[in-house]
């Protein structure tokens, strides 16, 4: 195994299932990665009743923190063609549309039609790495919550290197494993879940990651987000009652938006260089 952000291959076994690169810092799951098949672990279920538990009836927590995304973007660059990787429903696409020309790469065929069929977006269902995308075409390329799913992030940064136009800007969130709140919480950080998160980023680790494929780093921010009253009880034991979790998410308060911020996801902007 090589590590995806700087190359080394010393690893140590860090909380039990996880390996961090003795060189970098940078932790991945310890799995055969080449074995992940995201076709399976994305279908529509993984957005209901899965990691989400209702993705489409919390639209408007969803297109509350991409607002605030789209605005951070916008001060870096504002017009163009944009890409998005893991476009899922098409939210955040709909709204850059205002912005950009754009296109969209969703691996789950139900949100891929969801996004054609409700906004009328240009979604692919087709592996972004297997794609035929003509190089230097973009001027933004984003991947909100997504890196830290692949089993090849480095391949997907190549590629997107390669898409992108000479100074285009990348946009992404993913969590910290060295925040505060991950080291407090080790094993149990909520963000911790293979296999469908398996790669986990320092801040550091995500500076190397950038730099090595050709990025410079322009700011990386820890902002807070709108969570419903449904996906924080997630997990929780009214979530595991079934009559109690009835009644909970069927009441008018399940979808409405709480803010919070825990400080240990990172919004990383960074630019082609
Ligand atoms: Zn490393």
């Amino acid at each position: 195994m090589i590590c995806v952000c700087c190359g080394s291959k010393d690893f140590k076994v860090h909380l039990s299932d996880l390996l961090s690169c003795s060189s970098c810092g940078h932790i991945t799951a310890n799995l055969d990665l080449s074995l992940l098949n995201s076709k399976d672990i994305y279908s529509i279920n993984y957005f209901q009743e899965g990691e989400y538990l209702d993705y489409f009836r919390d639209r408007s927590c969803f297109e509350k923190n991409f607002q605030k995304r789209l605005n951070s973007l916008l001060k870096y660059q504002a017009t163009g063609n944009l890409l998005e990787i893991g476009s899922a429903s098409g939210f955040f696409l709909n709204m850059a549309s205002r912005h950009f020309n754009t296109v969209g790469y969703e691996i789950c065929e139900d949100m891929a039609a969801y996004a054609r069929m409700n906004f009328r977006l240009d979604v692919k269902s087709i592996d972004f790495l297997n794609s035929d995308i003509l190089e230097n075409t973009y001027d933004a390329v984003v991947m909100w919550d997504v890196i830290e799913h692949l089993a090849r992030p480095d391949d997907f940064l190549k590629k997107t290197y390669s898409v992108l136009k000479q100074k285009g800007v990348l946009a992404l969130t993913t969590g910290d494993i060295s925040s505060f709140m991950a080291k407090v919480q080790g094993r149990q950080w909520r963000l911790i879940h293979p296999p469908t998160h398996v790669h986990y980023f320092t801040r550091s680790s995500m500076i190397t990651f950038l730099k090595q494929h050709g990025f410079e780093v322009l700011s990386i921010q820890y902002p807070g987000y709108f969570r419903s009253v449904r996906q924080m009880l997630q997990g929780s034991v009214i979530n595991q009652n079934q009559k109690i979790w009835n009644f909970v998410d069927k009441s008018r308060w399940a979808g409405t938006p709480i803010y919070l911020n825990l400080f240990d996801i990172m919004q990383v902007i960074a630019r082609r260089v």
